[in-house]
């Protein structure tokens, strides 16, 4: 069975088609600039190595998913589709079946992702009326951190809060994360319940995660995507008490929601948000970027030192997603001093450029040190397939 994944966001669509039964990319490909006169669109077929990279201008969602639409029909029938969704809330904690039912629960959840659920409720909508004959599921980003200890989601605000306002930590990238945690067993040749990990997804969003026999304990995002890491454009933690100080100086909420989701983190620092940037320009002396650097390497570091504190013990500290897969001069610099937690890189493992997962660690290095490419795709179709009793 082939089974479309989607994820829709405020001007982009990404897709990937997967084989249910299998470890297989079809085809995958995303719309860029929707609406914009200077949109893109880019595929590739399963297994072609070069992807096709064209300026196109998508009017609308719509005519983004049409074309979706069209690719798919080349590579078969779609058996199902897999929606990524941002915001599961309280309710939602693993993958729902789609009807009007779950739709309306839905909407309930906007106003905790005002930026990304009602994008990912616009895609469902629009899928539902395009294959109207084919099951869907919402697979949610928070739903592996479900099962966090009330002592690591509660903050210390009234309770009131919580109880009106939903105001508790939910963690995001909860399908990376899982992913993770499914494979480095596999990998170590241990079982997940015997393993506590430390997973690090830092691509242009990041977070952390401490993870005990398979489960999510604690992780750095928090009731929206803005806490914990430093990101491409989001600041990760800060002091509330600055926000207040913006709002008593005049700053309008909206461009503190503006400034906050895509102005800070590496940006802000250095006005650069792609780390490959970032490198190029502290390579060339400035101050700036090696600066963003520092703050980047360092905010990661306090997190793997707090999770190791969490763990008790660490089995295995994983790296993934564009910058944890791909950026040796990064992982050296975090786990730089680390060596008394028990986290020994070797230096040309580090460096060493191939695709697939890969241990780093040193010979004497008494925790595992992994890179392991995420692939949330692929974990979306799986957890579809599973969720329509297709494989166990
Ligand atoms: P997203 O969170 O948008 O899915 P990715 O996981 O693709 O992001 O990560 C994107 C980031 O990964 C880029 O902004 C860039 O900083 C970083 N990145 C990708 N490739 C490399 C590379 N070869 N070296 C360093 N950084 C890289």
């Amino acid at each position: 069975m082939n089974i479309l994944v989607l994820n829709c966001g405020s001007s982009s669509v990404k897709f990937s088609i997967q084989l249910a039964d299998g470890d297989r990319e079809l085809l995958s490909g995303r719309a860029e600039g929707i609406g914009e006169a200077r949109g893109r669109r880019r595929w590739r077929h399963g297994g072609d190595a070069e992807a096709i990279d064209q300026a196109f201008a998508f009017s609308d969602h719509e005519a983004a998913l049409r074309w979706v639409l069209e690719l798919a029909s080349e590579v078969g029938a779609i058996g199902a589709v897999g929606h990524r969704v941002v915001h599961g809330g309280e309710h939602f904690h693993g993958p729902v079946v789609l009807d009007s039912d779950t739709l309306r629960r839905l909407r309930d959840l906007d106003p905790l992702a005002p930026l990304h659920n009602p994008h990912n409720r616009a895609g469902i909508g629009m899928a539902l009326q395009a294959w109207p004959d084919v099951p869907q599921v919402a697979v949610f980003d928070t739903a592996f951190h479900h099962a966090l200890p009330e002592h690591a989601y509660r903050y210390a605000v009234p309770e009131d809060w919580y109880r009106r306002f939903g105001a508790r930590r939910y963690g995001f990238h909860g399908t990376s994360h899982q992913y993770v945690s499914r494979v480095v067993p596999d990998i170590l040749g241990r079982p997940s319940e015997a393993l506590n990990i430390i997973s690090l997804h830092l691509g242009n969003g990041a977070s952390a995660a401490a993870i005990q026999g398979g489960r999510s304990i604690d992780t750095s995002m928090g009731m929206t995507p803005l806490e914990g890491l430093v990101m491409g454009t989001r600041p990760g933690d800060v002091d509330p008490g600055l926000l207040l100080h913006l709002l008593r100086e005049g700053v309008p909420p909206q461009q503190l929601e503006q400034a906050l989701n895509k102005e800070s983190g590496l940006l802000g620092l250095c006005g650069e948000n792609d780390l490959r940037a970032v490198h190029a320009l502290a390579a060339r002396g400035d101050a700036a970027a090696e600066r963003a650097l520092a703050v980047f390497g360092y905010r990661v570091r306090k997190y793997i030192g707090a999770y190791a504190a969490v763990l008790g013990r660490v089995d295995a500290l994983v790296f993934t997603a564009g910058v944890g897969e791909n950026d040796a001069a990064m992982r050296a610099r975090i786990l730089q001093g680390l060596e008394n937690l028990g986290l020994r890189i070797d230096p040309a493992k580090n460096s060493l450029v191939t695709d697939g997962a890969r241990a780093i660690q040193a010979a004497d290095s008494p925790t595992a040190i992994l890179v392991v490419p995420t692939r949330e795709e692929q974990e979306i179709a799986r957890q579809v397939a599973q969720t329509l009793g297709h494989v166990e």
